[in-house]
């Protein structure tokens, strides 16, 4: 029996047969939602990398690949403005294989050798070091991350890359606004660019502006090859999956409230918050005195 094609938005093509005929009109309009979805996502991605001077003429960015939503996103999005950016960067795909049982190692390898993008697999086990040096009981994610970073960081400067990019989305920065906030005493969050610690590895997050809603979409319309990240059996991070649901049932019950965060987040008024280091108490009767001073100038000049 003839089946109908299908609409695959990797290729924007008519592609696969379908168990099901799809209605002409809802193929459309399939598309339509999808080329909105790709559409908003990319023109995020790319105000974010102009407010933040994210990429710049000839630097090669090292995608860390993980083989979740997030990751496959930020590739995606960023081949396609590659495409049409005024500047010329390259861009290579590392995926980190912390050797957790079960690892599909053939997904990922797989996947960008169908995109033709350069990519590296960077094997490091940091699955053992993780369960050795956790005690029983205690999340292992906190450590594996560390891991993971130190690993990533270093290699990146091995292949030449200029440039680190991150999958962190909107909701993962406001995320950590909340842990920091009601743990960590500390009025911070995650940055869309960032120096690392020792000054030899630049990162960027492309997806800062991006809904994490959108990109879990954007994931399932694309039919990327997920791999989870909990292949290590580990408990989730309890309280940032916490922070996840708090934010998620904000959104839903009072809508614009995650907007007005983010805004808030890139838009900080120091002289209203307490940080000594970042605004100068102590200074206010002199800047009073100054201010007098000028006014009584002016006055006498008028
Ligand atoms: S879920 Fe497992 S693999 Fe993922 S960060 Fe936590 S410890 Fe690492």
């Amino acid at each position: 029996m003839h089946q109908a094609k299908q609409f695959d938005p990797r290729t924007s093509h008519l592609s696969t047969p379908s168990p099901k005929a799809i209605p002409e009109e809802a193929k459309a309009r399939q598309k339509r939602e999808f080329n909105k979805l790709q559409k908003r996502l990319r023109r995020q991605a790319g105000n974010a990398i102009i407010d933040y001077s994210m990429i710049q003429e000839g630097d090669r960015v090292m995608v860390c690949l993980s083989g979740g939503k997030d990751s496959y996103t930020l590739l995606e999005i960023l081949r396609n403005l590659q495409r049409n950016a005024p500047v010329d960067f390259s861009l290579v795909a590392v995926n980190l294989d912390q050797k957790q049982p079960g690892f599909p190692e053939h997904v990922l390898p797989a996947y960008l050798e169908g995109l033709g993008v350069e990519y590296h697999i960077l094997e490091r086990d940091t699955y053992s070091v993780v369960k050795e040096k956790t005690p029983e009981g205690k999340t292992t994610c906190a450590l594996c991350s560390r891991l993971r970073r130190g690993s990533l960081y270093g290699f990146a400067e091995e292949i030449g890359a200029t440039k680190i990019a991150l999958g962190h989305h909107r909701e993962d920065i406001l995320e950590t606004l909340f842990l920091n906030l009601f743990f960590g005493g500390s009025l911070k969050a995650m940055p869309p660019k960032l120096l690392s610690d020792d000054g030899r590895n630049i990162l960027i997050r492309p997806l800062a502006y991006c809904k994490e809603s959108d990109i879990a979409e954007f994931s399932r319309l694309m039919q990327f090859p997920i791999i989870p990240c909990n292949l290590c059996g580990s408990q989730p991070n309890l309280q940032r999956q916490l922070a996840k649901e708090m934010l998620m049932e904000w959104d839903r019950k009072y809508p614009g409230r995650l907007e007005s965060m983010f805004k808030a987040v890139t838009n900080v008024a120091p002289s209203q918050l307490a940080d000594r280091d970042l605004f100068d108490f102590a200074g206010l009767e002199a800047r009073q005195a100054d201010l007098k001073a000028s006014r009584i100038d002016a006055f006498n000049l008028g």
